[in-house]
């Protein structure tokens, strides 16, 4: 792993998530701290080659691949935690993201594995949209929810940390069916990253661009695309398993890992919440089973 700098006082790590640095002389905050332990030890053997101190750690959002390395970076170099309200509540207890995917309940095993579970992290600080300083640098937190219920960006020397917010071409090819947890305001989200203009944007899980008009018209077209093929998909009433199971099969993709298997049903109730709420879609209840149906 190597530090990239962009500007002054800006740089990031690349790697599975890019890690934002932000410096101001030997201070240093990063944004998010990659799956676990070793992309903390990782992230700490980079910033003190630089000679940097790190003394804080911004979370974009809750998910586990975003602050699995808090607790040792936390733990080894008393880094204070600035998280989003809500992502705060599962980054104190990460418990709570496997127990969401599986509707509530006490999670099952395979939902107990670091992809899904994180170790817990503290928190200093609870952060909302606008302005914060932290080591002495001037931020701004834009609000980017969607993907995840609460994520945000950080934007510094006009450079956008815009976190999970976009994903690349390729991994959309792979993947087919990207995590979202709440479909309107995703689209919101990438309605206004649209016109933003800022010098560089830095997503989570692709290189930084200059211009993030092309990669946020890919992942528009992505979640209408899906919105119409469930909508053709429930010209027949299906329970949301079969809307999946159908999906799933025109997409070509063959869920044989159970963590996959949920992180994809979540995102197939949240399209399917999103078009009930819209009222494009109903719901019939019959034979103790819960379908839905294309609104008359
Ligand atoms: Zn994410």
């Amino acid at each position: 792993m190597e530090l990239v700098g962009v500007t002054d006082n800006v740089a990031y790590i690349p790697g599975a998530v890019n890690i934002g640095v932000l410096r101001n002389g030997k201070r240093c905050t990063v944004i998010d701290t990659g799956l676990d332990k070793n992309s903390g030890r990782s992230i700490r053997k980079v910033l003190e080659a630089e000679g940097l101190k790190l003394e804080a750690i911004i979370n974009t959002h809750s998910h586990a691949d975003h602050f699995g390395g808090n607790d040792y970076l936390a733990r080894n170099l008393n880094a204070e935690v600035y998280v989003p309200a809500i992502e705060s509540g599962i980054i104190q207890n990460p418990i709570l993201e496997p127990i969401y995917l599986f509707h509530g309940a006490t999670p099952i095993r395979n939902l107990r594995n670091k992809f899904v579970l994180a170790k817990p992290s503290p928190v200093d600080h609870i952060i909302g949209p606008g302005k914060l300083e932290v080591i002495g640098l001037d931020l701004e937190i834009i609000p980017l929810p969607g993907h995840c219920f609460n994520q945000i960006g950080v934007l510094v020397d006009n450079v956008l940390f815009c976190a999970d917010t976009v994903f690349s071409e390729r991994v959309i090819n792979k993947y087919k069916i990207p995590v979202v947890q709440d479909v309107g305001r995703h689209l919101d989200t990438l309605e206004k990253l649209r016109v933003m203009e800022h010098n560089l944007f830095v997503p989570a899980h692709t290189k930084p661009v200059e211009d993030i008009k092309g990669l946020v018209t890919k992942n528009l077209s992505t979640t209408y695309g899906i919105l119409d093929d469930i909508k053709r998909i429930l010209e027949e009433p299906k329970t949301t398993e079969r809307v999946m199971s159908k999906l799933c099969t025109d997409y070509e993709l063959d869920l044989t890992i159970v963590q996959q298997y949920y992180l994809i049903h979540m995102t197939i109730m949240a399209y399917l919440g999103y078009m009930y709420d819209e009222k494009q879609i109903d719901i019939e209840m019959e034979d103790n089973l819960l379908r839905w149906k294309i609104s008359p």
